[in-house]
């Protein structure tokens, strides 16, 4: 199954695209994994794109379609996968339709959208505290750790990352609903689109995800 994961910061694609990768047995592909490798390894394209990510924005369309591009004709990926992060923007959506059909004559089956409203987004984000020594993560409100500002595993000093802060979250938001929000559109108008509600505790997330993901798993099995 060739699917995407769409839905706010702060939705929990994260976590969901690996269960539901799990289940249907097929590579979980993550922008943020390949963003972060290119980072860490310190490339051209890594620092540029980091840039871009500190002040909340998004990656220009050619430095990410270049690195998601790479990654989807390895051979893991021909049978199925399940896309996180990518595409955010229209012109992405066509991309990635070109690149599937020219690699492997194949098309996207479905498109996930996790629905959670913007309160709720900032309320999960804003709360989180990363550890500096095992880069764990922390929430205020939903996991506190045993002494605040310090993690419990390894006593290492927690921070609040860039990318949570209140106002970085605030701009990633209207961000979204700008250039995010019109590939919903485009991919309810080809039948392709699931929406679920992605509020609750995780493992009814991704019951509810997997239900709405049978019929259209049922229709690639009758192919
Ligand atoms: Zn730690």
């Amino acid at each position: 199954m060739r699917l995407v994961l769409v839905g706010p910061p702060g939705a929990g694609k994260g976590t969901q695209a690996q269960f539901i990768a799990e289940h249907l047995q097929v590579p979980k592909i993550s922008t943020g994994d390949i963003f972060r490798a290119n980072v860490s390894e310190g490339t051209a394209l890594g620092v540029a794109a980091k840039a871009f990510m500190d002040r909340g924005d998004l990656v220009p369309d050619d430095v990410t379609v270049d690195m998601v591009r790479d990654r989807l004709v390895q051979d893991d990926a021909l049978g199925g996968f399940l896309l996180d992060g990518f595409p955010r923007t229209v012109p992405q959506a066509q991309t990635l339709d070109d690149v599937l059909r020219d690699s492997a004559d194949a098309a996207l089956d479905v498109v996930l959208e996790l629905v959670v409203d913007d309160d709720e987004v900032i309320r999960r984000l804003s709360g989180r505290r990363t550890c500096r020594t095992c880069n764990h993560i922390w929430h205020v409100d939903f996991d506190p750790p045993e002494v605040e500002g310090v993690c419990d595993r390894d006593r290492g000093e927690l921070y609040q990352r860039e990318d949570d802060k209140a106002e970085t979250v605030a701009n990633r938001l209207s961000v979204y609903a700008e250039q995010t929000s019109p590939l919903v559109s485009f991919y309810a108008e080809r039948g392709l689109l699931v929406g679920i509600d992605a509020t609750g505790p995780v493992d009814d997330i991704t019951a509810r995800a997997l239900g709405a993901l049978r019929p259209f798993a049922a229709a690639r099995t009758g192919e």
